[in-house]
C-alpha cells in the first residue's frame, strides 16, 4: 500500500475524532462494518469476538482485536495512524475496551456494532452514554474525495457495461430470476466482488419498486425494470433502466418519457448549497404535471459510498445543502398497480458546477427480444 493510501485513512481518522468533538461528543467506538472500513481500510467479519475501534480528539485511535486477528489488522491500510492491541480468549475485552473510554461522557457508536457488545460495554461502563453515529454524524462519509470519486465511477462504468451487456440477450421466454442470474454474472464478469441486488420487476411486478426477481416468465408486450448493483473494488454500483420487451405502446412510451424528463430535471436542479429536498421536489414536480404523481411511491435519491445505501437521502424534509463531493442516485419512477413500473435511476457527483453522472448508458427506453 502506498504513502498516499495511509495518508488518507489518518486523514479520515483525524477528520472524525474532529466531527465527534464539534459534536460534544468524547468519541467513537466503531465495530466491523462500513464505518470502519471507510476509517481504517480494515474489514474483519462481524463475531461474537470484539473488534472495536474508539477514536477521540487529542488522542491517538486504539485498535482493539481478537489476539488471533491481530495479524490481519496489522495489515491493514490504516493500521500505520492507530495502536492495535488484541485481547486474548478467556479476557474480558468489554473491561478492556473500556480501558480506552474516557471516564465521563457520550460515545457514538457505529450502527454495526451487534447489541451483545453494545450491552455488555454499557455494563462495563455505566457512567458514559452511547448514542448512533450515523445520527450524531450523518455526514461523515457522505462528501467524497477524489479518490473515492474515482472509484464510485469505476463502479458506475462496471454497471453500464453490464446493462449493455444484458440488453443484448433474450427477455422473452426467460423467468426474472434467469435474467436476474445473469446481472450479477455480469456484474461479477465486470468487475465487482459483491452483488447487492439485481432486481428484475417484468411487467405488474415492476409496479412493485420492492419486487426481487421470482418465477414470473417475461413475455412479450412487458415493460422490464432492472436496479442491480455491488462492490467493486469497495465502493458501491447501482443503477436503474426500464426496458421493453418488442414495441411498447403510447402510453407505455408516455410513463417512460416522463420519468426520464423528472430523472433529468432532478439531475440539474443537483449545485453545491441546494437542499437535498430540492432535488426530490424537482423530480416530484414534473411526474405530478403530468398526472402521476400519487404513482411515484418513494423518495428520489441516496448516497453511496462504501456502502450502496447511506446519507445523504434526497427526500422532502431533508434541509442539508448538498456539497462538492457527494455522491447519491436519482432514481424517481412510476409504479401502476398491477401493470407495469418504470424507474430510471443513475449515480450522480455533486461538483462545483453542477452535477455529473456517473452512470452514463442510454437513458431512452431500450427495445429487447
Ligand atoms: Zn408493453
Ligand atoms: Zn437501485
Ligand atoms: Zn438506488
Amino acid at each position: 500500500m502506498t504513502a498516499e493510501t495511509r495518508e488518507i485513512f489518518a486523514g479520515r481518522l483525524e477528520r472524525a475524532a474532529r466531527s465527534a468533538a464539534q459534536e460534544s461528543l468524547a468519541g467513537l467506538v466503531v465495530a466491523p462494518g462500513p464505518d470502519l472500513v471507510w476509517l481504517t481500510g480494515y474489514r474483519p467479519p462481524a463475531t461474537e469476538r470484539l473488534t472495536a475501534l474508539v477514536i477521540g480528539e487529542g488522542r491517538r485511535p486504539h485498535l482493539l482485536v481478537p489476539e488471533l486477528e491481530r495479524p490481519d489488522a496489522q495489515h491493514a491500510p490504516g493500521a500505520g495512524a492507530m495502536t492495535i492491541s488484541g485481547w486474548r480468549d478467556g479476557d474480558d475485552p468489554y473491561a478492556a475496551l473500556a480501558e480506552q473510554l474516557a471516564g465521563q461522557g457520550r460515545y457514538g457508536v457505529s450502527d454495526n456494532t451487534w447489541a451483545l457488545h453494545l450491552l455488555a460495554l454499557q455494563r462495563a461502563c455505566p457512567s458514559l452514554a452511547f448514542t448512533s453515529l450515523t445520527e450524531a454524524l450523518p455526514m461523515l462519509r457522505a462528501v467524497k474525495d477524489d479518490y473515492e470519486v474515482e472509484r464510485l465511477a469505476a463502479a458506475g462504468a462496471a454497471a453500464d457495461a453490464t446493462y449493455e451487456a444484458i440488453t443484448g440477450l433474450r427477455f422473452a421466454g426467460r423467468s426474472e430470476r434467469e435474467v436476474s442470474a445473469d446481472l450479477a454474472r455480469l456484474l461479477r464478469e465486470h468487475g465487482h466482488s459483491q452483488v447487492d441486488f439485481a432486481i428484475v420487476g417484468s411487467g405488474p411486478n415492476g409496479a412493485n419498486p420492492h419486487h426481487e426477481a421470482g418465477d414470473r416468465i417475461i413475455g412479450n408486450g412487458d415493460m422490464v425494470v432492472m436496479d442491480f448493483g455491488g462492490l467493486l473494488d469497495g465502493y458501491g454500483s447501482d443503477t436503474t433502466r426500464t426496458v421493453h420487451v418488442g414495441e411498447p405502446t403510447a402510453e407505455e412510451r408516455k410513463v417512460h418519457d416522463v420519468v426520464r424528463e423528472a430523472q433529468q430535471a432532478a439531475f440539474e436542479a443537483v449545485r453545491p448549497g441546494v437542499p437535498c429536498q430540492d432535488v426530490d421536489r424537482a423530480a416530484r414536480a414534473v411526474i405530478r404535471r403530468a398526472g402521476y404523481g400519487e404513482y411515484f411511491v418513494h423518495r428520489t435519491g441516496h448516497g453511496i459510498g462504501v456502502t450502496t445505501h447511506e446519507p445523504p437521502y434526497m427526500v422532502e424534509g431533508e434541509h442539508l445543502p448538498l456539497v462538492p463531493g457527494m455522491c447519491f442516485s436519482i432514481e424517481p419512477g412510476i409504479y401502476l398497480p398491477g401493470r407495469f413500473g418504470v424507474r430510471i435511476e443513475d449515480i450522480v457527483v455533486c461538483t462545483e458546477s453542477g452535477a455529473r453522472r456517473l452512470n452514463n448508458t442510454a437513458r431512452e427506453m431500450r427495445v429487447v427480444a
